[in-house]
Formats: C-alpha cells, structure tokens, sequence
C-alpha cells in the first residue's frame, strides 16, 4: 500500500521515553499530518468494512484517537476499555501482565451484547499482552 510509508514517516521515534532503552512510537505527530491520519483510518475501514462488525472498543488512551472514527465509518457502536476505576457504572475486568505488576482494562457490562463482533483498536501492539487481554474482556461477553 503506497500510503503506508508517508504513515510510517508520520510516526515519530523518541529513543529513551518513558525509560532508558525503549524507542518510544509517538503518533501524536500522526495526528498532526491530516492526510496520514486520514490515510491510517481508511486502511481500517476499508479492511473491517462489510465483515458484520457490529462493536469497535478502543483501549485507553491511544485507541480512544482511532477507534471511534473507525466506528462511524463502519456503521459500528464504540466501546471505550478503560483503566481501572474510571467507568461508572457496573464492570467487568480483565488484569492482565506489565513488564513490571499488572494492570486491568474494565468495560461496562452491557455495552457488547452475546454473539456481537467486535473490532478491537489501539495504537500498538508490543508483547500482545494489552491487546490479549481486551481480547479476553470482549470473549467473556461471548459466554
Ligand atoms: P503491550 O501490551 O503489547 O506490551 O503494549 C502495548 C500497549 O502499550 C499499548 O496500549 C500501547 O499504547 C502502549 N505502548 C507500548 N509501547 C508503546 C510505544 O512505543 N508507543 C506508543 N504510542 N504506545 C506504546
């Protein structure tokens, strides 16, 4: 795909944030760009478009700048997977592993119906476990 290069340039590298030896992928210059932030949603829709995806849930922060766009576009609702203690209302929650402790991701309960396809959304992926574990949150809706 030709668009992804100009994406990938938009990207910014900022070696050693938030810590000694990590390259840290900052899309906040993404944003930035019109046409590169324009280009990264349509690369999504037009991928997920037409699969009967009825749920986009982003994971805080960074999938909350994606997601939703994504959702309108796709004719899907949006389901924000938070950090612990920020929704109000009744949670499930999946904890899952850090490079150091844990942490947990919570979503409302009834906001994903049984048997709802779901697009999950964040801005990257490292050891998959952030990922995996939204994974696990939506699947419980499955049982
Ligand atoms: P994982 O759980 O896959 O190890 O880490 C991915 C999570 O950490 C994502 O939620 C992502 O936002 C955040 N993250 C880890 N490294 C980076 C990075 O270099 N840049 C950005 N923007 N997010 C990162």
């Amino acid at each position: 795909d030709p668009r992804l290069q100009a994406i990938s340039q938009a990207i910014r590298v900022v070696p050693h944030f938030p810590k000694p030896g990590i390259m840290f992928q900052d899309i906040t210059t993404l944003l930035l760009d019109h046409k590169a932030f324009k280009d990264t949603v349509d690369i999504f829709v037009d991928r997920y478009r037409d699969m009967g995806i009825s749920v986009v849930a982003g994971v805080e922060a960074r999938g909350f700048m994606f997601g939703p766009s994504i959702a309108l576009a796709i004719g899907a609702k949006f389901v924000p997977l938070r950090k612990p203690r920020k929704l109000p209302g009744e949670v499930i929650s999946e904890a899952y592993v850090l490079e150091y402790g844990t942490d947990c991701l919570e979503m409302h309960v009834g906001a994903v119906q049984t048997g709802e396809r779901a697009l999950v959304i964040d801005d990257l992926v490292a050891t998959g476990g952030t990922l995996s574990a939204a994974i696990r949150l939506l699947g419980t809706m499955q049982a």
